[in-house]
């Protein structure tokens, strides 16, 4: 079954409001396996919704539109399906019984407008509103089927899961779409399509998708099945494959993180941590502190952006400073040093680097990030060049940190 977006209102093409409706609708779609083949967005104008929604309506076997309900002049969505389908507009007289319903509700007179929102092209069903005013509505025409929700994102939500995708799930026959994420760091996208190119060639279902995240690389992993469980039995091989080629640079799936996973193998092992920030300026800390129950492995972390910061509270000495700077593997690592003696933990974590845009030089440009792990008899140094913004380069530099940290404590 093909399904189609149809995103109604000029504010959208302004870019005065961000389309999250759509998001909300491929998602909901996807779960219970309907494919979208395409979205469109139009403004609110009669001639081009009459366009692009008979060109929905001739190729996919449902059309799902948002906005354009609304009580005033300029929402047009009925009259156009009405048109389109070469339905009359008729009164819907329980939908006007309900709006009336729900002003006395919400303590309101109905204004006359509003009286417009209750005529549907006859034959369509009202799809309830109970976050709103404004009835939506399902129509069939020559065995497709258009449902129109209003734009507001709470009443679009609602009806779409309380009647549209019981609707919908039924029509298709409940198969599904399950998809697994599987997060991979310290390796490029095109380095890991390359690994995993056999397998990518061969993929019908599950299909398999890599992205680039903020860093990091993503593979979607998604099977349709008729149920849950058939689903991730045709997933699990493909994910074994893929682990065995690329599992070095695995470090979760779905919804873990690299914060939780450290968490985890912390706590699994009783150990302390204490950081020492300098570019990232918290950063690390703050994501380690995200972590329910941080408290019992994340013992404090010092922010030492100054020189005399890392003096004073980290024991580096002046003269390292002056011969090597700041922003070098010798101070990185006298910071992770001094931040595990004075916190007293069992790993120390730290970084050193120039989040720019200005402060770079030939020897040191900006981007370059020096970090060092400090463990019990264990040093582990590293240096990057990262690219990017400020806030670019500070949130890259915190996740390569903790993907080092991570490895270190499983090592
Ligand atoms: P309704 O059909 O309920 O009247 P409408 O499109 O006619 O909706 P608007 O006034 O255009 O009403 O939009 C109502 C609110 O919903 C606005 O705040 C608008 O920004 C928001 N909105 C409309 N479409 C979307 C969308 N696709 N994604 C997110 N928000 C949206
Ligand atoms: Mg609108």
């Amino acid at each position: 079954m093909r399904a189609e977006l149809v995103m109604i209102g000029t504010e959208l093409l302004l870019g005065e409001t961000v389309d999250t409706n759509a998001s909300y609708l491929a998602q909901g779609l996807a779960e219970i396996g309907i494919d979208v083949f395409y979205k469109t967005t139009v403004g609110d104008n009669w001639l081009r919704m009459t366009e692009i929604l008979s060109q929905a309506l001739s190729r996919a076997d449902v059309v799902i539109t948002s906005g354009g309900l609304g009580p005033t002049m300029d929402d047009l969505t009925r009259e156009c399906v009405a048109s389109i389908l070469n339905y009359p507009l008729a009164l819907d007289t329980e939908a006007l019984e309900t709006m009336r319903q729900y002003f006395h509700t919400i303590g309101r007179t109905m204004s006359q407008n509003n009286r417009k929102q209750a005529y549907l092209p006859q034959g369509a069903v009202a799809i309830p509103n109970r976050w709103g005013t404004a009835p939506g509505l399902i129509a069939k025409v020559s065995g497709r089927t258009i449902f129109c929700l209003p734009g507001v994102p709470r009443e679009l939500k609602g009806m779409f899961r309380e009647t549209v995708l019981p609707y919908l799930a039924h029509l298709a026959n409940e198969s599904r779409l399950v998809s697994k994420t599987l997060h991979f760091i310290g390796i490029g996208e095109s380095q890991l399509e390359e690994l995993i190119k056999p397998i990518l060639l061969t993929q019908s279902n599950p299909t398999i998708a890599p992205y680039a995240s903020y860093g990091e690389v993503k593979l979607r992993i998604s099977a349709k099945a008729q149920s849950n469980a058939e689903a991730l039995a045709l997933i699990k091989p493909i994910e074994q494959q893929i682990c065995a080629i690329a599992g070095k640079w695995l470090y979760g799936v779905d919804s873990d993180t690299i914060e939780g996973n450290i968490a985890n193998a912390l706590m699994e092992r009783t150990q302390t941590l204490a950081t020492a920030e300098s570019c990232t300026g918290g950063l690390i800390s703050h994501r380690l502190t995200n972590i329910p129950g941080s408290s019992t492995f994340f013992e404090r972390g010092f922010i030492t952006y100054s020189n005399k910061a890392k003096m004073e509270l980290l024991n580096v000495s002046e003269q390292l400073l002056q011969i090597h700077g700041a922003v070098s593997s010798e101070v990185a690592v006298a910071m992770a040093e001094g931040a595990r003696k004075n916190a007293n933990t069992h790993w120390g974590l730290s970084v050193t680097g120039i989040a720019g845009p200005g402060g770079g030089t030939v020897e040191k440009p900006v981007g370059l990030v020096h970090m060092a792990v400090v463990g019990l008899d264990y040093t582990k140094a590293e240096v990057y060049r990262f690219q990017g913004t400020r806030e670019e380069i500070k949130y890259r530099v915190s996740q390569v940190a903790l993907n080092l940290l991570r490895l270190c404590i499983k090592e």
